[in-house]
């Protein structure tokens, strides 16, 4: 998707620290960290939010979230929030889907 900020970091058009890359996603540091791990679990399929989801997605994000388990053990996590922001009223200011690992 054109001027899309993460897919263009997917593409490698923007740089990022990726930390993890598959098939289906992409994971790399939020800029602007707001725990001692803070990273964005990302698909490579470009989806708006949540709320833009289609059948069969979930698949993918049934993905994003393992993902951030092994991320979050990888970084020695004690605990950890996971979020989705949908929506600009809940505060999304990147309308491609990414799920927030945020880790103690
Ligand atoms: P959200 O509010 O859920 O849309 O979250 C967007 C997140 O993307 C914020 O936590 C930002 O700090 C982060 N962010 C914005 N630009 C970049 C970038 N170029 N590289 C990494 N993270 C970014
Ligand atoms: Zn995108």
């Amino acid at each position: 998707m054109q001027d899309c900020l993460f897919c263009k970091i997917l593409n490698k058009e923007i740089n990022s620290e990726i930390v993890h890359e598959d098939d289906t996603c992409v994971a790399f540091k939020d800029i602007n960290p707001k725990a001692r791990v803070h990273l964005l679990i990302v698909p490579k399929k470009h989806i708006d939010s949540i709320a833009h989801m289609e059948e069969g997605d979930e698949k993918i994000m049934g993905h994003l979230i393992n993902v951030a388990k092994k991320l979050a053990e990888q970084n020695d996590c004690k605990g950890y929030q996971l979020l989705f922001n949908v929506g600009r009223e809940a505060g999304q200011i990147i309308f491609h889907v990414h799920l927030h690992l945020m880790g103690k």
